[in-house]
């Protein structure tokens, strides 16, 4: 499994890929103890999620293990958040593959910022950009045989979609990818 998502991000990322490597960093207000557990624990138990962590540092992604921001957080063009209870075994509401989604998204988020490239953009179409990137993604992993973050994805948006505050630039992205041709095809793939 671990191969076949790899192989998709070599794919995916050889036109944009970076010579300059980041790294997993120790964030704010998180001990030095928390953070080993985390490396050193973690990574027998969230293999997919590790994976995806080191294809995005390789991509020039410093990623910051804090637990200032609720869940995960993208900052400019090199910078990824991520709360250390991302890496719990077995986390309420938050499986593996979820936490994958949440992953590409940040990453959606980094790529969008890039193709700026310090250009202004409104909310909405950074967060079309950021879901968007995650969708196609998960349509590429899944290609390669793993269905989990697609059936995430598939499950979990509509229902952002019914409970987001209609103002929220998450969810007007949302319905306006979900009305996509493009979205409409994974449901017929995946569902
Ligand atoms: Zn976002």
């Amino acid at each position: 499994m671990n191969k076949m998502i790899i192989s998709f991000f070599l794919i995916l990322f050889s036109t944009t890929c970076s010579v300059f490597a980041g790294d997993v960093v120790r964030g704010n207000d998180l001990s030095q103890r928390e953070f080993d557990n985390i490396l050193n624990e973690s990574n027998h138990m969230l293999h997919k999620l590790w994976n995806i962590i080191d294809q995005i540092i390789e991509r020039d992604v410093d990623v910051y293990i804090t637990p200032q921001i609720s869940l995960g957080a993208a900052r400019g063009m090199h910078s990824i958040l991520i709360n250390p209870r991302v890496f719990t075994p077995n986390l309420k509401n938050y499986p593996e593959d979820r936490l994958v989604v949440v992953l590409l998204h940040e990453y959606g988020h980094i790529v969008y910022n890039r193709k700026l490239n310090g250009r202004t953009s409104n909310r909405v179409d950074h967060e079309y950009a950021a879901f968007k990137y995650s969708v196609r993604q998960a349509s590429y992993i899944a290609e390669d045989g793993d269905v989990g973050p697609i059936r995430q994805l598939i499950h979990y948006l509509p229902i952002r979609i019914k409970n987001g505050n209609r103002s929220d630039p998450h969810t007007i992205a949302l319905k306006e990818l979900t009305k996509e041709r493009f979205w409409l095809e994974q449901l017929t793939k995946y569902q």
